[in-house]
């Protein structure tokens, strides 16, 4: 794409009414915009990430054999009323239609999905079954915070599973615990699971959680692998590692960005949602749940991968693979070179502006946080050669279109 083009521009400044590394750099890099507290839009660039980190999200869910489905935002009260959580539910959105029926706008989908099941989970011979959607969330937070970690309007991917029995739930639970770590590998995130409060079912349900000083979150962890929310944890400094007995425990903020939780028949029963056995009795379906929230995923990749500069994008969901500067008016070799790499299939957006120094496209460059820069101007051009250099590294490199090609390739 042309940069000349681009819908936005990037900003001189810093938003100031922004606290959070991710939102500051992403409303200064063009990727968002805001509309209110907790309430952003997502522009070209911005878009870009987020549909990459969907579809890393959604091919790991297809995997493990999740069929993708996309319920309602707009749920009637009675279906809330039925689990008790119209009432309990302290972030849900309530308003009323013309008609005076009130209705709920979803903060989450166990009220929706589990109906839905009901109308095709008849048999054991039905089971297990997995669904999932990624869809914008509505939750009336108290505090929306620090850009796309905490909104009011945020997308999320919510997976439901159905099982016949408490033991099919525990291993395909345990499956996703690996599902989830590559997911958020692939996306550029190391991850510490880490134990939180499970509700009714069981002891413990497991939040996904990024070492970050910007997070909401406290936990309490150690390498042998120990890792606790500091909500639940009675440790303290200087206590010793539950677990191998040996190491001094360390506390560190993080940044929740998936939590699953082994729900048993805690959605089931409400609404009965139950099935014939082998034997032919009547059973209550077991189920578990797992979200990911995409935007506080891509404020996540931010806050742990960004300098002075600006944004760092891993290569994985970075909005375009190469930034292409052309420097001076070296307008046939930089197109030349856009168009082979266009051949080539690798996403290029081309800084073909023109009146623009080359400090300033150096300083928007650092700041989009592309992975690959390439510069045409008239040294390289004497040179017979292209300037190569990673957003991650400082070392600049000259080389050929063979060399440059089987780089970026890689
Ligand atoms: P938190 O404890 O941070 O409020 P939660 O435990 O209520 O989150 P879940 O209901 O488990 O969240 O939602 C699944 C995932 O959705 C979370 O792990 C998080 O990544 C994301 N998420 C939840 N609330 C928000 C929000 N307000 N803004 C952005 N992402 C969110
Ligand atoms: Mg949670």
């Amino acid at each position: 794409m042309l940069q000349s083009q681009l819908f936005t521009k990037t900003k001189k400044e810093f938003p100031k009414d922004e606290e959070g590394k991710n939102a500051k750099l992403l409303i200064r890099a063009g990727f968002i915009e805001k509309l209110m507290p907790g309430v952003y839009s997502f522009l070209p660039l911005g878009l870009k990430v987020l549909q990459n980190i969907e579809n890393i999200i959604r091919e790991e869910m297809n995997n493990v054999g999740g069929q993708e489905i996309l319920m309602p935002v707009l749920q009637p009260k009675e279906n809330w009323q039925q689990t008790g959580r119209w009432q309990t539910f302290n972030a849900l959105y309530k308003l009323k239609s013309r008609e005076g029926k009130e209705l709920a706008l979803g903060p989450t989908h166990e009220e929706v999905v589990v109906p839905l099941a009901k109308k095709f989970i008849n048999s054991y011979k039905d089971l297990p079954i997995y669904l999932y959607q990624i869809q914008t969330k509505f939750r009336d937070e108290p505090r929306p915070r620090s850009g796309l970690l905490r909104g009011k309007e945020f997308l999320m991917k919510d997976f439901y599973s159905f099982h016949e029995s408490t033991k099919d739930l525990e291993n395909f639970y345990e499956k996703m615990k690996k599902v989830y770590l590559e997911t958020f590998k692939r996306l550029g995130l190391e991850t510490k699971i880490v134990e939180a409060s499970g509700g009714s079912f069981s002891k413990y349900s497991h939040e996904f959680q990024v070492l970050s000083s910007n997070g909401e979150d406290e936990i309490i962890y150690c390498d042998c692998g120990f890792a606790q929310n500091k909500e639940i944890c009675g440790l303290r400094k200087n206590d010793k590692c539950p677990k191998c007995k040996r190491r001094t425990i360390k506390i560190a903020r993080a940044i929740e960005v998936g939590n699953i939780f082994k729900l048993g028949t805690k959605y089931s029963e409400p609404f009965n949602l139950k099935f014939k056995t082998k034997k032919g009795d009547e059973k209550l379906v077991e189920m578990g749940c797992y979200g990911i929230g995409l935007s506080r995923t891509m404020a996540a990749i931010i806050e742990t991968s960004s300098d002075e500069k600006g944004i760092i994008w891993p290569e994985s969901v970075a909005p375009f693979k190469v930034h292409l500067l052309e420097l001076g008016d070296q307008k046939k070799q930089a197109e030349e070179i856009y168009r082979t790499l266009q051949k080539a299939k690798i996403d290029v957006l081309f800084d073909d502006r023109q009146e623009v120094s080359a400090g300033e496209k150096f300083a928007d460059s650092d700041l989009l946080g592309i992975p690959y820069r390439i510069v045409v101007s008239e040294k390289t051009i004497k040179a017979k050669k292209f300037e190569l250099k990673r957003r991650s590294e400082k070392k600049v490199k000259l080389v050929t279109q063979k060399e440059l090609l089987k780089t970026i390739r890689i």
